[in-house]
């Protein structure tokens, strides 16, 4: 089956999909950026049930229910702090992607939204984290149909439209 990639600009909350990812913290717990509005549009349940997980660690990923949200499913992943590139950034990213999709397959997610997960607070420079996120979904073996990127600005959209630019032959 093949994947299909898709490019949005927009707010993830309001994403008409199966699982959205947020790009949570350690403690689970919400936070500013999209882990913010996440919980805010899930409502207090959310936090209630992530409570009883214990946290996440960087490069792994956890799922929930999306309680208010139109998405069924929440998959929390905690992507690293930048602190350069020469601390495993790279690999802990990609295996943010890796492990939310491996969460999506074990629920049958079929429609997966990502936003770019550690370009905000966290620091990672967007291109960099666009090519990873191209690249590793691209990449991983899934039952996912569909995976939709969300930017939330131009300045996002713009970083992975460079990186599909630069992929001869494929499409979004
Ligand atoms: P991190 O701590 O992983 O850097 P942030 O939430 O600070 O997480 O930012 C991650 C990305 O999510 C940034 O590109 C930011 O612009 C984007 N973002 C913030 N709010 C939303 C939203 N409601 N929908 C989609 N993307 C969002």
């Amino acid at each position: 089956m093949t994947l299909r990639l898709e490019l949005v600009l927009g707010d993830i909350t309001a994403e008409d999909v199966d699982a959205i990812v947020n790009a949570a913290n350690h403690t689970l717990l919400g936070g500013g950026g999209v882990d913010g509005a996440i919980h805010r549009a899930a409502g207090p349940e959310l936090v209630e049930y992530c409570r009883t997980l214990g946290g996440c660690e960087t490069g792994e990923a956890t799922i929930t229910p999306g309680f208010n949200l139109t998405a069924r499913w929440v998959i929390h992943t905690v992507g690293p702090v930048w602190h350069g590139g020469g601390h495993g950034e790279p690999e802990l990213l990609a295996s943010c992607y890796r492990e939310s999709l491996a969460r999506a397959d074990e629920v049958e997610a079929e429609t997966v939204a990502f936003p770019a997960i550690s370009t905000g607070v966290f620091g990672y420079p967007i291109e960099a984290a666009t090519a990873i996120a191209i690249e590793t979904v691209r990449s991983t073996p899934t039952n996912v149909s569909e995976v939709r990127f969300v930017a939330f600005n131009q300045e996002t959209v713009d970083a992975y439209q460079s990186i599909l630019d630069l992929s001869t032959g494929t499409d979004l």
